[in-house]
């Protein structure tokens, strides 16, 4: 067994989803972490059970979604039912624009366990079980860390950086005296989680009753959860009482105690902290924000903190990039994590409202969409859920593309490819973890390959070509065919650019062979380097 080192690269507090996230894509930079975890072993209870297809793109980045994706289940859409009972909206699953469903339920305990062994594939990065972190203070070029270790014994741990993923109550967050600004839900509600559910269907469904609202929601094997608001008038405790369950459930299923997996009170939050670093400490996940569960977020919104900070620490450790880039990490995610919070309410209030003019309203523009199908859809089927498109950070030239169709910004689609003589693949499967340049036009190669081979020192660049006819993939160039279909519109609008894309998948530059100096030229300052 690995014991404690003295000193790491990393130093990540808690070892939930987001905090081993993060260090299984630093392991893959190999970058040094060492992540703590004050609780004796991994977290068994479920809390997320919904993944978009963002936050599986970001497994995916990890190289541990073939061993996660067979314990889920892609989720089929969401059905709403009103008053009577009777379904009054229904959303399908979705076009795959990013390479999965647009959910994909799990079992979070499970998701847990993967991302601890991923970290036995490498040796520099390692999480270390009932060790708390207990104080930390920041010095010229790194962090202090004291730890408690197991027999309560007391470890200095010294890094370069130090990552707050330590949940809802962040001990660092704390620490720092950094607020959290929001609201606390004034309800608590009843989560039960169940087994042996008679309701297979993949298909979240909410259940929009004035009297009684509720959400029925998938999981793995062969389960369900439901989660109901308490009333002012009913007592908390007294619903997780066996027969109260039953009783709630009676109208879905009969239920035996064997059946239920867990069940408990939750108060929702609602909040963002002020801000999310002070020199070298870092917090992401729910650490850095809490989103109510009515749009399954806040999981995911933790996910894109940690793709998004993985890559910025690497290439800064490797010092291909200064410090500086780490102020794009919040100027990136704090506006979309909080869009997602906002998004949340907002189901919340479409399906729970309270008050009883809310109720009436929700009920009426119903009806009304019932009349307008494109508007209801939108709706109900979250088509405002914010794209993954920044609106300002570490990209060249975003508010001044030459065309309206430009990906900048975005998060590039994943599109079905495949080697010559090869079956069918995703896209990531060949981008690697680093930088990728992307070019549809052969006489780029030329320009594409000079660029891989001098931009970075350590830090590898991909060149992929995509298009006909296939020829085989040489040391500096793969050669992907594309398989047919819409995703491939949004590419092709490119097609006589090189296409920069950073290791979380989002489009940092695209730029024709002429103008190649002074878009890369941007794209050093903003990594403050003078690079190669
Ligand atoms: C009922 C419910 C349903 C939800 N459903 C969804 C959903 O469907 N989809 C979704 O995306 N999200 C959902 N969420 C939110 C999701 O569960 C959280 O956003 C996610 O678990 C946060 O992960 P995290 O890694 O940031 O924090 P956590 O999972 O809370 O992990 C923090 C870890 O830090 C450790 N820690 C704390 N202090 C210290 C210390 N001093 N030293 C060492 N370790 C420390 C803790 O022990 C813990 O293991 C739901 C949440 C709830 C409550």
């Amino acid at each position: 067994m690995t014991s404690l080192p003295q000193e790491t690269d990393v130093v990540i507090s808690g070892a939930g989803p987001v905090g081993l996230t993060l260090a299984n894509l630093l392991g893959q930079s190999a970058i040094g972490v060492v992540v703590l975890e004050k609780n004796k072993r991994p977290f068994d209870i479920p809390r997320a059970i919904t993944l978009d297809d963002e936050g599986c793109r970001t497994i995916q980045a990890t190289g541990l979604h073939k061993k996660f994706l067979p314990s889920t289940i892609p989720g089929k859409g969401a059905r709403y039912y009103g008053e009577d009972g009777s379904p009054f909206a229904e959303v399908g699953p979705g076009p795959i624009e990013f390479g999965f469903p647009r959910r994909t339920h799990f079992f979070q305990p499970k998701l847990d366990q993967i991302l601890a062994n991923g970290l036995k594939r490498f040796q520099q990065a390692n999480v270390f079980y009932n060790c708390k972190l207990i104080d930390f203070s920041e010095i010229d070029n790194g962090v202090e860390i004291e730890v408690c270790t197991p027999g309560n014994k007391s470890h200095s741990l010294f890094c370069k950086y130090l990552i707050g993923t330590d949940g809802a109550k962040s001990d660092i967050r704390q620490k720092l005296n950094i607020k959290m600004i929001g609201e606390t839900y004034p309800e608590d509600w009843v989560i039960v989680d169940t087994s042996n559910d008679p309701d297979h269907e993949p298909v979240s469904k909410f259940y929009c009753r004035r009297d009684r609202p509720y959400v029925s929601i998938p999981a793995p094997n062969k389960g369900r959860r439901y989660e109901y608001r308490i009333q002012p008038e009913e007592e908390a405790q007294k619903l997780l009482e066996f027969q109260n369950i039953r009783e709630r459930l009676s109208s879905t299923r009969t239920i035996n105690p064997e059946d239920i997996v867990r069940s408990t009170v939750y108060t929702f939050e609602a909040k963002i902290a002020e801000k999310w670093r002070v020199g070298k400490i870092l917090l992401a996940g729910d650490a850095a924000h809490l989103t109510p569960p009515f749009a399954g977020q806040g999981l995911n919104s933790g996910l894109r903190d940690a793709h998004n900070l993985a890559w910025k620490l690497a290439i800064i450790l490797k010092g291909e990039a200064s410090e500086k880039l780490l102020d794009t990490y919040e100027l990136e995610r704090r506006e979309p994590a909080k869009a997602m919070i906002e998004l949340a309410m907002a189901m919340g209030d479409i399906v729970m409202p309270k008050k009883e003019q809310d109720i009436e309203f929700r009920n009426k523009l119903v009806e009304w969409l019932d009349r307008f199908p494109a508007a209801r859809d939108y709706i109900v089927s979250m088509k405002f859920k914010p794209s993954p498109h920044y609106k300002k950070g570490a990209f060249v030239d975003l508010h001044h593309q030459q065309f309206s169709g430009s990906l900048v910004g975005q998060m590039l689609p994943q599109l079905a490819v495949k080697q010559l003589n090869s079956p069918e693949q995703q896209l990531d499967n060949f981008l690697g973890n680093d930088f990728a340049l992307i070019i549809q036009d052969k006489h780029l190669i030329e320009n594409a390959t000079k660029v891989s081979k001098s931009f970075f020192y350590k830090t590898q660049i991909k060149t992929i070509f995509i298009g006909q006819p296939p020829f085989k993939s040489s040391d500096y160039v793969t050669n992907l065919v594309p398989i047919a279909d819409s995703l491939l519109k949004k590419l092709r609008a490119h097609r006589d650019q090189i296409i920069l894309i950073r290791p979380d998948r989002y489009v940092a530059a695209s730029f024709s062979g002429e103008n190649q100096k002074g878009a890369l030229a941007k794209f050093k300052e903003i990594l403050n380097t003078r690079g190669k």
